[in-house]
């Protein structure tokens, strides 16, 4: 190939016996054998066997006493046959070996600060080290599998007719829902840029200025407490078409998934995805963002419990319950009432059957004949109610069915569970302000027909919000957006927005939408948490090269750090302690 190597260590095959290779990369680990030494040399393609053996090379001999672990050595040699004892079958170069007659080592190592083949490191320890760690097969592993998916989908989207524009990283706020990193103006003292959160205003802009079909692997950078799934700075698939229809979007994501798939040599799951409303979702699975590769949905007893005897069901809003297929004790039921009361709930009402099929409740005899036949459940069953208020019986037993379906083992590790949420809301309530609040973002649009409730009734007006789901991770959001001013603004106005402040936020926007938008819409793919699930992965910092600690620090380059005084003031700004 060139002055260093012809082959990639693990790339030699018996096929090039009696050939005569160099090959380069690290040493894995040195072997003294008493005369003879083996090293395992290792790159991005696997690892060969090097034998030196003094008789052959005795200079190549001298060289390789002084070799450690993650020296890197460039080697040449003769590739032969290993003795059938020898032969290790489960690596790909298992049936070869390299004898040495030429070694130059190209680099040393200090000791490590950890072993490479060690994986019981700690995060912090990896990532301060992250160029050891990623010299580890399971980063080698994602990362690689991260460049195949990202290129799947950018030749999809190319195939689909979308051309890739760049967006600012510094601009105004977009509302999305999370802080905003600032970013200081030396040329204009007391002003500040917001690190882009997604480029919706933009790409929506790029509709109106005719580019038709837009996207991009966006960063994007948000200001909020990091967790598994969660970082400071991420990447979606952002992509808008002007004149679509919604069937139209899912489609295009649909083809996105399976190419990402097929390009891993995975089987794709079947299109068309189901779609299942918001309303039906949060019914069944208390979640909009439901796990199903297992059943275990929830039931409605309200209408039933309307007159009930057992005060705490018919005096509450909602009364739901989820029948589990175990015979829970005491101890397991009050562990079990403790999670729901962590949840919010006040209490975890039961009835349980056992195998005999006898009833063991406290409430059973609260219980009208018509209310047990309602709620019956075959023997070796637990049926658990949660009644509250609806939103609080959602979420109670939204979390309840997820915690149980993963004690039960009722997940089915096999399957890939896709489906597409539709129908949101278009506002919830705000529970800290009272206000009408944007369940997605404030640009998208209602149902059709629902326009008029923006203002007669906020909350029964529903959007053309999209959200792909995955094994219970939500991949995506998206809708088809406002494209008529005047909607718009009656949208700013629901949230509590008076005209001016509109104008002073989005005043630009509001104009561009008066000049000829086309409709509009497109979708944006969290990358990282796709990526995280395709490696089978828990944790977005594992497909991510330099990603920040929980407590939002890089701890190889030690940033974030303080500034100097004289950028500082350059700056116009001086410190203070935050605010607690
Ligand atoms: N910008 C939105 C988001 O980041 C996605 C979209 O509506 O296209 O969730």
């Amino acid at each position: 190939m060139n002055r260093w190597r012809d082959l990639y260590c693990g790339a030699v095959r018996p096929e090039d016996v009696g050939k005569t290779v160099a090959v380069a990369g690290w040493v894995a680990r040195r072997r003294d054998h008493g005369g003879l030494i083996f090293i395992d040399l290792r790159d991005h393609t696997g690892v060969v066997q090097l034998v030196v053996n003094p008789e052959r090379s005795p200079e190549a001999a001298r060289e390789a006493h002084a070799i450690r672990s993650e020296f890197v050595l460039r080697a040449q040699g003769e590739i032969v046959k290993r003795a059938p004892d020898a032969v290790n079958p489960n690596i790909a170069t298992g049936a070869v070996e390299i004898q040495v007659d030429e070694l130059e080592l190209l680099a040393r190592s200090e000791p490590l600060p950890f072993q490479l083949d060690d994986d019981n490191v700690e995060e912090p320890l990896r990532l301060r080290y992250r160029y050891l760690d990623l010299r580890r097969d399971r980063m080698q592993r994602n990362l690689r599998l991260s460049a195949t998916v990202i290129a799947a989908i950018r030749r999809s989207m190319e195939e689909q007719g979308f051309i890739d524009v760049w967006t600012p990283t510094m601009t105004l706020g977009t509302p999305e829902g999370a802080r905003d990193f600032l970013v200081p103006v030396r040329l204009q003292p007391g002003t500040f840029f917001a690190l882009a959160q997604s480029p919706q205003l933009f790409k929506q802009v790029f509709m109106i200025g005719g580019l038709d079909r837009y996207y991009q692997i966006a960063t994007c950078w948000r200001d909020e407490d990091l967790r598994a799934d969660r970082q400071f700075e991420f990447r979606q698939l952002d992509l808008e078409l002007a004149f679509p229809t919604r069937e139209e979007v899912l489609e295009m994501l649909e083809l996105i998934v399976v190419a990402s798939f097929e390009a891993l040599g995975r089987t794709a799951p079947a299109r068309p995805f189901p779609r299942h409303s918001y309303a039906d979702v949060m019914l069944k699975y208390g979640s909009d963002k439901p796990d199903l590769r297992f059943g275990l949905e929830i039931q409605e007893a309200t209408e039933v419990t309307r007159k009930s005897e057992f005060g705490v069901f018919a005096n509450a809003p909602c009364v739901r319950y989820l029948v589990a297929p175990a015979v829970f004790s005491r101890a397991q039921l009050q562990r079990l009432e403790e999670f729901a009361k962590e949840w919010g709930a006040k209490g975890l009402a039961y009835v349980v059957v056992d195998e005999s099929g006898e009833v063991r409740s406290p409430i059973a005899k609260f219980l009208s004949e018509q209310e047990l036949a309602a709620f019956a459940a075959p023997p070796g069953s637990s049926v658990l109610f949660v009644a509250d208020t609806q939103q609080m019986v959602e979420r109670v037993l939204g979390a309840l069915r997820t915690e149980l379906g993963e004690q039960l083992g009722l997940i089915d590790e096999s399957r890939d569970e896709f489906l597409w949420v539709l129908d949101f809301p278009l506002f919830l309530k705000d529970e800290d302000t009272g206000n009408w609040t944007f369940v997605h973002h404030p640009f998208t649009g209602p149902l059709d027909g629902h326009e008029e409730l923006i203002e007669s009734d906020p909350g029964g007006a529903l959007s053309q919000h999209y959200d792909l789901v995955w094994n219970g991770w939500e991949l995506g959001s998206g809708s088809i957006r406002v494209h008529r001013q005047e909607i718009q603004q009656r949208i700013f106005r629901a949230m509590g927005m008076t005209d001016e402040e509109a104008q002073a936020k989005f005043g630009w926007f509001l104009e561009a939408l008066q000049m000829g938008a086309p409709p509009h819409g497109g979708f944006a793919l969290g990358i990282e948490r796709f990526v995280a699930l395709l490696a089978g992965e828990a944790n977005i910092r594992e497909i991510i090269a330099f990603p920040k600690t929980a407590s939002g620090s890089d701890p190889l380059t030690g940033a974030p750090a303080p500034t100097t005084q004289e950028r500082l003031s350059e700056l116009g700004i001086r410190l203070q302690a935050p605010r607690a």
